[in-house]
């Protein structure tokens, strides 16, 4: 798979932060699996962080700051129903004409086994459920040198097809 298109600088900031919504988590992460430019851009974006971290002041922590941490870390599913999330990459896709681990786990199917519907004019979609409310996630299937369909501007959408 060719890519052609790459999400902005500020939006894998966001991505290395863990501050984009499940939904922008899950374009971001699965094209990061497929594309060695952006993680690159990646790594050093998460290196910059890393050194602005190391030169923050050190702060007093209260008594039960590890309790507090570790009850958090025992609860998986309270960071993606808060939108904060950073999906893990899957370098094994970067060899694999399947989808990126971290897209198929979304789907449940491997782009064989999709059950796509079409749009009309030679497209088809599957909208990819998450419990973020901000953006809608679906996958589009369109024969190359096809234009994609109109958009429609009532809610944000993140089309993998566009990150890919
Ligand atoms: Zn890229």
């Amino acid at each position: 798979m060719t890519v052609n298109h790459h999400p902005h600088d500020d939006l894998l900031l966001s991505y290395a932060a863990g501050s984009l919504s499940e939904t922008w988590s899950l374009a971001v992460a699965s094209h990061l699996s497929l594309c060695p430019e952006c993680r690159r851009t990646l790594e050093l974006a998460e290196t910059i962080g890393g050194i602005l971290f190391a030169d923050m002041p050190d702060e007093r922590m209260s008594l039960d700051a590890l309790d507090h941490v570790l009850a958090r870390i025992d609860q998986p599913s309270s960071e993606a129903a808060s939108g904060n999330t950073q999906l893990s990459l899957d370098k094994r896709a970067i060899v694999s004409t399947t989808f990126p681990r971290v897209l198929r786990e979304y789907v449940g199917h491997d782009v064989d086994d999709v059950p796509w519907k079409s749009i009309g004019g030679g497209a088809y979609q599957h909208l990819i459920e998450t419990a973020d409310k901000s953006a809608r996630a679906r996958l589009l299937r369109i024969r190359s040198r096809k234009t994609g369909p109109q958009s429609r501007t009532s809610r944000k959408r993140v089309d993998a097809r566009s990150l890919w």
